[in-house]
């Protein structure tokens, strides 16, 4: 931070250790303020902790900037930091309050929301001993200072939000600058952020506050399933731990000129504590800032740098086997968002495969920053590491920085990721199922996942209030892109997707501003796509009932004889194909049926899908047929009764041999790796 800046900081800080009627623990933690804010002063006047410049003009809105100090107890699982919150008020009406995130406090008890509807688990994974404090975790707020004055607030729908009081109203295009103390107790790992034996994630750490539209907060608790919303910022972030810790984080370092060898590093001496060092972080336009940390004696990093971008990649030991394939791919995520949406902007990215015992903080995003995962054993060769690492790059653009609210619209975070994670591999990627002898689509999860629930709430459902979260948020999206593609054509809807990201991104997008460049590029009215499967819960399902033959013309009288004692009785055996179709879903949409007579023809015919069943009739007997031949609906539910033959097609030898060799061959992969 700009030397100005730090000795206001200062005073202020100090002037807060002289106030009275304190706990000697919160006497003690102002003392651990003040001294590291006079610790970083020196290193602030040799001129070295300058912070860099991303970009020359701001690509987003700085809304709400922090400047945070963070001091790290590993052994403690704590973090005691002082954060300057710079925060304009970007909306059309004043406001006297202020709405901050204590997402930490979603792991103090089970009466949290997030317990409440987690129950203690979530994506998989289970909390720590409940009867363990060390399980449990908090955000204490210590005070809130505006102007010199001392804040007060109360807690919203739980302890997870904090109203503040500004004493003043804030009024439109003003800038406000709230200083916070605070204590943040780590939980044992889950649920995203946490410790596990020498591995710590800090995520959701601090203090954050809420996003101000119109005359409106929108600043939800802590929900089991849902995600986040913030507004962008720039973030200088000091974060102090013991000497010997490496930091995995969002944003950049900014590096020390060791005088000792004239070599840069990472971390900053702290000047006051020689078992500590201090890392001085940085970036722009983001809206999240998060870090993991492990001992650099039992993690290793792998650095390089792809189409400018400057990838730090930190990884166990045991895990080296695996890291060729999670950099690769980063690369091809980096390559293919490049080519279909817009450039990386960031200098930096940080991939974390976090250990073994710390699941609960992998498979996740942050700005500039990835939590990757490693599974070995993948006997499918879904390659499930490079889903992981695809995906949650994804989500740079999904989340990061097309930044829409992840908690009232989590499609459009989750969904279009999946979508960008099912572009991805099965563009670069092959797997065992989709490939040449067992031809299963290449979104072949999002696929089965969706047929399970196809008719789960609405794309727009809220988060926490979505009884079939995963498929609406993940699934289910994908396959609704999936389908508009189909609808609108691979290269308008390349356009779509591009035209979307680069004009929606650092900004808060919803579903309608999606519809809306969707209308735009393709030239088309899409209401009725959207409340078929945006808006709706309705299900595009066709099937052919049943297929049979017709011996009409065997038996009566030809009567074109002129007397009727000639009238001659017909033998002659014409028989014909009869089809019905059935439509099961509410979704109505003309759909094509392809027939192979016994003549050898073939015909297609178009049905308009509106009545519930129909039948076609066919000159011939029908020997094979498939509705929707051309994959117009990729979305069609449960395509096996979607084709008919007379008799199920047989399997060979030679395909179940591949199935069960490559079976085993992938297991023995997995346990090699372990
Ligand atoms: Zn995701």
């Amino acid at each position: 931070m700009p030397l100005s800046k730090c000795c206001s900081f200062l005073i202020k800080s100090t002037f807060c250790f002289k106030d009275r009627g304190r706990s000697e623990e919160e006497s003690a933690m102002k003392q651990l303020f003040c001294r590291l804010l006079l610790g970083l002063l020196p290193l602030t006047l040799w001129g070295q902790a300058s912070n860099p410049v991303w970009f020359k003009a701001p690509l987003a809105p700085r809304l709400a900037n922090y400047e945070i100090e963070a001091y790290v107890t590993p052994e403690e699982h704590t973090l005691k930091g002082s954060l300057k919150l710079t925060w304009k008020n970007a909306g059309t009406q004043a406001t006297t309050k202020m709405p901050l995130h204590l997402y930490l406090n979603a792991f103090k008890g089970p009466n949290s929301i997030f317990m409440r509807e987690g129950g203690g688990s979530l994506r998989g994974d289970r909390m720590g001993d409940e009867n363990d404090q060390s399980s449990w975790g908090y955000c204490r707020i210590e005070s809130i200072r505006l102007e010199g004055r001392s804040l007060q607030g109360s807690y919203g729908e739980d302890e997870s939000v904090y109203w503040v009081n500004l004493t003043r109203a804030v009024s439109p295009g003003e800038t406000v600058t709230l200083e916070i103390e605070w204590v943040s107790q780590f939980p044992r790992v889950f649920a995203r952020t946490g410790w596990s034996d020498g591995f710590l994630m800090a995520a959701q750490w601090f203090p954050k506050v809420g996003v101000y539209q119109g005359s409106q907060w929108t600043c939800d608790a802590h929900h089991a399933n849902t995600e986040f919303f913030s507004d962008f910022g720039t973030y200088a972030v000091n974060v102090n731990v013991p000497r010997g810790f490496w930091l995995a984080h969002s944003g950049e370092a900014i590096t020390y000129i060791d005088p000792a060898d004239g070599l840069k590093k990472d971390a900053w001496p702290d000047p006051l504590d020689d078992k500590r060092m201090i890392y001085k972080l940085y970036a722009e336009d983001i809206h999240d800032f998060a870090f993991a940390m492990k001992s650099n004696l039992d993690w290793k990093r792998r650095d390089f740098t792809y189409r400018g971008v400057r990838v730090s990649l930190f990884y166990e030991p045991s895990h080296h086997l695996m890291i060729d394939r999670h950099v690769a791919a980063i690369e091809t995520s980096l390559r293919l968002a490049e080519e279909w949406y817009f450039k990386y902007p960031y200098p930096v990215l940080t991939v974390v495969d976090p250990p073994a015992n710390a699941s609960g903080a992998d498979g996740m995003e942050y700005p500039t920053l990835i939590m990757a995962g490693t599974s070995a054993f993948d006997p499918f060769n879904f390659r499930i590491p490079e889903v992981v690492t695809v995906h949650e790059f994804g989500h740079q653009y999904f989340y990061g920085m097309l930044a829409s609210d992840e908690v009232n619209e989590p499609w459009l975070d989750e969904g279009f990721t999946s979508y960008f994670e099912s572009k991805v591999m099965q563009r670069h990627y092959s797997g065992l199922l989709n490939s040449r002898r067992f031809q299963l689509p290449g979104n072949f999860s999002s696929l089965m996942s969706y047929l399970m629930t196809p008719n789960s709430d609405p794309l727009t459902r809220k988060g926490y209030e979505s009884a079939t979260y995963g498929n609406t948020a993940y699934t289910k999206p994908d396959m609704v892109l999936q389908q508009l593609e189909a609808r609108l054509g691979h290269q308008t809807m390349s356009q779509v997707m591009m035209t979307y990201t680069r004009e929606m991104a650092f900004k808060h997008p919803t579903h309608l501003d999606f519809k809306r460049i969707a209308e735009r590029i393709s030239g088309r009215n899409l209401d009725s796509f959207w409340s078929d499967y945006v808006m709706g819960t309705g299900i595009l399902d066709y099937q052919i009932e049943e297929v049979s033959v017709l011996n009409t013309q065997e038996g009566g009288w030809d009567i074109n004889q002129k007397l009727e004692a000639e009238f001659e009785p017909i033998t002659t055996l014409m028989p014909q194909g009869r089809i019905k179709l059935q439509r099961r879903g509410e979704i109505v949409s003309p759909i094509t049926l392809w027939v192979r007579l016994s003549t050898g023809e073939e015909r297609k015919v178009r049905w308009d899908g509106k009545d519930r069943w129909v039948h076609f009739d066919f000159p011939a007997p029908i020997v094979q047929a498939q509705l929707d031949p051309d994959f117009e609906y990729p979305i069609l539910n449960n395509r096996l009764y979607a084709s008919w033959s007379p008799k199920a097609p047989t399997r060979g030898i030679a395909y179940w041999a591949h199935m069960v060799m490559s079976f085993l061959t992938y297991s023995l992969q997995g346990i090699g790796l372990l």
